[in-house]
């Protein structure tokens, strides 16, 4: 007679079944946890596992055996606890997957948690980070006695195992002397999670001053630390907490560049010059050169507060230790500046304009001060 009644587990087997493994598949070459928490909200679980018959619940499924009581068909000893996919593939090839060997995978599966209870639970991203880390500080210890052609290639395998450790950054190590300096850069794909950085540095006063400075005006920051510690796996892995003579360079990403044009009353250009534009929330500074450097001007602290503007200064100046220890018939750019003189002379107001990836910023006008400049035309 066909049975066509399938002799189930009980819940409680199930659950025994199930927390015997702690949720894993018994299958050896898979152990995939097969419970996790419901994404959405704080209960509920997401179940990707099954008690499996080891022999079949009913009589047209795989390995049933018609010896088998009812009683024993249901009883835990029939039973493995399997993932969703590994608890389908015993049952689509049932001569790859005797009762035998069945028995034998529940067998060490429950030896496996019984051996491991007590002890710290490793995912095997986690394993595989902790192996890197290992690889890392050995691989650090190699790159500082390193100093040729294979310090690029020794550099390129540090900053891939450091991406793996912590993908929301760049780092690039460099070792010259007794120093090594880690260049770290937010990676362009930069997740929600931020990274966090928290230094304690040697004078407290002069941090803050400097910290305010990058947030107020831009200005990059320089300090020695004492210690340092962040939220990044790779940023531990590779530098220590107590730092001996540790230093901190932040170099803000807010420069830009500039376009700097000085006009008289008519509009005549005097002036123009290429550099970079720097700002803060509180400011905003401009520098620009020309000719190699022998001109110069220099926007500082052109303070903005909810729209106004309160103070600017500029300089323009012209750097003639350029020419220090030139023949005078050679001096370089000579005409270039005389006739920038000469224009500034006769000029009554300056109007200076600042252009930044090619919108105008900023216009300032001042008056000239004749007096305060030689005439280049002598009597
Ligand atoms: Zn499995």
């Amino acid at each position: 007679m066909t049975k066509k009644v399938r002799d189930n587990f009980t819940a409680q087997t199930v659950k025994f079944l199930r927390e015997r493994v702690n949720n894993f598949c018994s299958n050896p070459d898979c152990r995939r946890l097969t419970s996790e928490p419901k994404q959405g909200g704080a209960s509920g679980i997401n179940l990707t596992g099954v008690a499996a018959h080891i022999c079949a619940a009913s009589s047209l499924g795989p390995r049933y055996d018609e010896s088998m009581s009812t009683e024993a068909r249901k009883d835990i000893s029939n039973g493995i606890w399997l993932c969703n996919r590994c608890a389908r593939l015993i049952d689509i090839e049932p001569n790859v997957y005797p009762t035998e060997l069945l028995q034998q995978w529940k067998k060490n599966a429950e030896l496996r948690i019984f051996k491991n209870s007590n002890q710290k639970f490793s995912s095997e991203t986690e394993v595989e980070k902790e192996l890197h880390r290992a690889l890392l500080k050995s691989r650090l210890q190699d790159f500082s006695a390193i100093t040729n052609h294979a310090l690029s290639g020794m550099a390129n395998a540090i900053h891939k195992e450091l991406k793996l450790l912590d993908p929301r950054l760049d780092i690039y190590c460099s070792h010259l002397g007794n120093q090594t300096l880690y260049e770290i850069h937010a990676a362009e794909s930069m997740q929600e999670d931020t990274v966090e950085l928290k230094f304690k540095p040697f004078n407290n006063q002069e941090f803050q001053q400097k910290y305010y400075d990058l947030i107020a005006h831009g200005s990059g920051f320089e300090c020695h630390l004492k210690e340092f510690t962040s939220n990044s796996e790779a940023l531990n892995a590779l530098i220590p907490t107590n730092l001996k003579d540790g230093m901190v360079i932040l170099k803000p990403k807010n420069k830009h560049c500039a376009i700097l044009e000085l006009t008289d009353e008519n509009q005549n250009i005097i002036l123009e010059l290429d550099g970079t534009f720097i700002s803060g929330n509180k400011s905003f500074s401009i520098n620009t050169e020309k000719y190699g450097g022998l001109v110069k001007a220099h926007f500082k602290e052109i303070s903005f507060n909810e729209k106004t503007i309160k103070k600017s200064n500029f300089d323009l100046s012209i750097d003639f230790s350029y020419w220090d220890g030139v023949e005078l018939k050679r001096l370089p750019y000579f005409d270039k500046v005389k006739t920038i003189y000469q224009k500034l002379y006769e000029a009554k107001t300056l109007k200076a304009k600042v252009i930044v990836n090619g919108l105008d910023l900023y216009t300032a006008k001042s008056s000239i001060n004749s007096d305060a400049l030689i005439n280049p035309n002598p009597v």
